[in-house]
């Protein structure tokens, strides 16, 4: 052959090469997306809205946070014993009482969130916000540490993050504040894989599940239906908002929900959260208990049930991480809703 049919040979070589690997990993994403959404027919949450990056028709997007911050406010509303929903469309935040006061997960966008939504709601569901003796954040994102000034000055509560996450937002503290947005707190309680917090009669662990943020933490704890104990577990970071150029953070998040499978099924969890109301669809259960006080609680699912859904995530990360290879290197950031 001469060179210049050596050269023509090695380029169609290459370019099959390249064809088939582009094929492969479509076919694979094809693969992930089916199997999610075949796993999510009969979920009982919306992670299914995780696959859309991947931009399969099948997965229609719910509103977008603009719509959800404009909707009319739910009520703050009660949905176990010991566990209260206070928030918005677009984010929540939870309160655990205990006997020795409350611990709130999450802390929503900003102070006028936490006064007159945090607050303002757990006077109305006959809680004293004074008594909130503990704020643990989820994750280093304004959105869910954004309140977390004010109800520190309202009832001194200590602050507690993931350790990697506390020096994420130090890192960023020379930034231009957006508007309508708090200040990051200052460093309190910095916590690491295992770590729990306790308080009176109870105690949260802190499962942590990198991925959405390298130090994301996802509390579970204990909760009472009518006196009957169960498990839940608040996912602490959804979205892969990331981007295309920190798959590492995919594979972290692909890792976390592995692990986090094997944790429900060992510890019998059997219910899951969000801090965003379009993955659990608190508002919605809450609306219907609400409606129909003596129906069985909506938010009781089962670990089967639960394991099924981190799943669907796993299955969502993956069809996201073939995608991300077919455009990586050029796409550097992946042009993702931001939760
Ligand atoms: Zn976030």
């Amino acid at each position: 052959m001469s060179n210049r049919n050596y050269f023509f040979y090695g380029l169609f070589t290459l370019l099959f090469v390249v064809q088939s690997v582009g094929c492969q990993t479509a076919g694979r994403q094809t693969d992930f997306i089916d199997a999610a959404i075949q796993r999510a027919d009969d979920d009982q949450h919306g992670f299914i809205q995780l696959c859309l990056p991947v931009g399969d028709r099948r997965i229609v997007a719910g509103p977008s946070k603009i719509e959800r911050v404009q909707r009319p406010m739910p009520p703050a509303a009660r949905a176990f014993d010991n566990l209260y929903f206070v928030g918005n469309h677009w984010t929540h935040a939870w309160a655990i009482t205990t006997s020795d006061g409350i611990i709130i997960l999450d802390a929503m966008d900003n102070d006028s969130d936490a006064q007159h939504i945090i607050a303002a709601g757990l006077i109305e569901l006959g809680l004293d916000p004074k008594t909130i003796k503990y704020v643990i954040v989820s994750h280093g994102h304004s959105d869910h540490y954004g309140g977390t000034r004010y109800l520190q000055e309202v009832s001194g509560a200590r602050i507690v993050m993931g350790e990697i996450d506390w020096q994420m937002i130090e890192a960023k503290k020379t930034f231009t504040p957006k508007p309508n947005r708090a200040a990051p707190p200052d460093r309190d309680i910095a916590v690491v894989p295992g770590d729990s917090i306790r308080l009176g009669d109870t105690r949260v662990e802190l499962f942590s599940s990198p991925g959405h943020t390298l130090g994301t933490i996802s509390p579970v704890f204990t909760v009472f239906d009518q006196g009957r104990p169960h498990r839940a577990m608040l996912w602490g970071g959804s979205s892969f908002n990331f981007g295309s150029s920190r798959p590492e953070q995919l594979d972290a998040y692909i890792d976390s929900t592995r692990r986090a499978i094997d944790y429900v099924r060992r510890e019998g969890v059997d219910i899951l959260l969000s801090n965003h109301a379009i993955y659990d669809r608190s508002i919605d259960k809450l609306s219907a208990i609400s409606a129909t006080p003596d129906m069985p609680n909506p938010f009781i699912l089962g670990s089967e049930a639960v394991s099924n859904t981190l799943q669907v995530m796993d299955y969502c990360a993956q069809a996201t991480a073939e995608k991300w290879l077919q455009t990586h290197p050029k796409n550097p950031k992946a042009k993702q809703g931001a939760l």
